[in-house]
């Protein structure tokens, strides 16, 4: 009799208990279901026809945008801008500045039939050279805008070739195919111009990226001033943040390509006046030792 009631006892408290916790779950279930369309519907929008890398992930706010999913790299170096101080042992060497007092814009995720004219008239006007991140599929696909980055005086940065933010946690043989395979598409259409800098997608440097772009004679270029403009905030904004934030030696971080770039565009207009004054603007060389 006592072993039953103990059994019928411990029992119903399982019973109890498994109820409860089914309970919880339930609720907890309800309270979490309605807010993923919500989360799905939300953050970056995307133009159908774009590429659209997502490029850089920002740091501050790690859950407001569904890209942030998209690497668990180390992605937020530079985000905010202060690439170097607060997240310098992600970067793994990767530069952050011109190494002199002059100052590097850099455009990235392109070329792109629409924008990347746009911001080389623009250049052209003040008489600014600048380096141009450009994405391997895209240089495949547009190797005339290539001739014309070059033709114009700017200098040329490896992208990657599909905009790989995870890139760096391939294998080193997958890392250097596809390096290799963009410096290709780029010297399809330019094949005397050297390609000595490598931009990690994202941002995301790992030691495995950094080591095969250097075997491949490129340098890790990172940056120190990032407007964000990726996330298209507005010409106004994107030109308030980098006539702020510059300082000698800044490299700052554009886009003529990957959604939406006329802010980018429209921006550049509004600070080259400025800049150019206040500061000597170079491509970065392709001489960099
Ligand atoms: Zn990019």
């Amino acid at each position: 009799m006592i072993r039953v009631n103990s059994t019928a006892r411990a029992a119903a408290i399982v019973t109890v208990v498994v109820v409860a916790l089914l309970s919880s779950a339930y609720v907890l279930g309800r309270a979490l279901v309605p807010d993923e369309p919500r989360r799905h519907a939300t953050g970056i929008t995307t133009s159908g026809d774009d590429p659209h890398y997502a490029d850089q992930l920002p740091s501050d706010e790690p859950s407001s945008t569904p890209s942030a999913s998209r690497s668990a790299g180390p992605t937020e170096a530079g985000q905010d801008g202060s690439g170097r101080d607060a997240s310098g042992d992600k970067l793994f060497g990767a530069h952050t500045g011109t190494g002199n007092a002059r100052l590097a814009l850099t455009f990235d995720d392109g070329p792109d039939p629409r924008y990347t004219p746009q911001v080389l008239a623009t250049l052209r006007e003040y008489d600014v050279k600048a380096t141009f991140c450009v994405v391997g599929e895209n240089a495949q696909d547009h190797p005339d805008l290539i001739q014309a980055i070059v033709a114009d005086g700017h200098t040329l940065c490896n992208h990657s070739w599909h905009h790989d933010v995870s890139l760096g946690n391939r294998s080193a043989d997958q890392i250097r195919a596809d390096l290799l395979r963009t410096n290709a598409a780029i010297r399809a259409a330019v094949p005397e111009v050297p390609i000595v800098w490598y931009r990690q997608p994202g941002g995301a440097w790992t030691y495995p990226v950094v080591s095969v772009a250097q075997q491949l004679g490129m340098t890790p270029l990172h940056w120190s001033v990032d407007p964000s403009d990726w996330q298209a905030p507005g010409a106004g904004k994107i030109a308030a943040t980098v006539a702020t934030q510059v300082e000698p030696g800044s490299v700052v971080l554009l886009h003529d390509a990957g959604g939406d770039r006329q802010g980018t565009v429209d921006a550049l207009r509004r600070i080259l006046p400025d800049l150019s004054t206040r500061f000597e603007l170079e491509a970065l060389p392709t001489d960099p030792t």
